[in-house]
């Protein structure tokens, strides 16, 4: 490494590992034994970003580096980490209702911003009553849609997931309304998102349906609607003649 180059930052380079389940990228390597790559290398970008850094055991590595495996490949392989992927499905079998919901919820999101969009176009470039309705309410439909979706995943997500979409949703409701000149619905009013969150957002979901994905089993206990006593616990709260139903006091 050259002494001028900085360290991947802890957050980013935990990001990366996370993304890839702390294995290898290459589908059928998936070593446990990983280094971070650069996909552009670092000479040309001089900088570390998560879109252009990988998760590859020193082989496959190496491999790249000598140009065995070919930058294209990498950056197919980046793809097919992405719970966006379709490849996701396959890898993840335990989580496919989260990823069908969460696709789902990507998908009638864009559409939303595109149809509020498509009526600005329409406005300015003077279209008639007629058409004027039609596409308003295909923007209606639209944002109806995203909502259902974020239901859905909220339903089949955790709850960091869904506070995740939800930000979405706020932003994408103050999006629309501003893009199509609209009131903000007043439960969204006093929630305004910074200028063009939207990316930072998407990536924080992201994140957070990685997190779920590639949670190792102790974590999924987690996900217990109720946590289980400890016997040490029970026994401390009995001791102090407390009630032993509330162990966390
Ligand atoms: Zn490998």
């Amino acid at each position: 490494m050259p002494a001028n180059r900085p360290a991947i930052p802890r957050e980013l380079d935990r990001k990366v590992r996370v993304e890839a389940g702390h294995r290898c990228a290459i589908p059928h390597c998936r070593m446990p034994l990983i280094e971070i790559a650069h996909i552009q290398p670092w000479a040309k970008v001089k900088c570390h970003e998560f879109e252009n850094l990988i998760a590859l055991c020193p082989t496959c590595h190496t491999l790249f580096d000598r140009g065995d495996i070919d930058r294209k490949s990498v950056l197919h392989y980046k793809a097919r980490l992405s719970p966006f992927s379709p490849y996701a499905l396959a890898e993840h079998p335990d989580h496919i209702d989260l990823l069908v919901a969460y696709q789902k919820f990507r998908v009638s999101i864009a559409m939303w911003l595109d149809a509020a969009r498509a009526f600005t176009v329409a406005k300015q470039q003077g279209a008639g009553a007629d058409e004027g309705r039609r596409i308003f309410r295909a923007a209606g439909d639209a944002a109806m849609e995203a909502s259902h979706a974020r239901l859905y995943l909220a339903a089949e997500s955790p709850p960091l997931v869904a506070k995740a979409a939800d930000q979405i949703m706020n932003a994408a409701v103050w999006g629309t309304c501003t893009t199509m000149g609209r009131p903000v619905p007043g439960e969204f009013l006093h929630l305004k998102p910074a200028t063009d969150a939207l990316p930072a957002l998407w990536a924080n979901l992201e994140h957070e349906v990685h997190e779920v994905l590639n949670a190792p089993a102790w974590k999924k206990v987690k996900l217990m609607p109720q946590r289980p006593y400890y016997v040490d616990e029970l026994d401390e709260g009995q001791r102090q003649g407390s009630d032993s139903r509330s162990p966390n006091r």
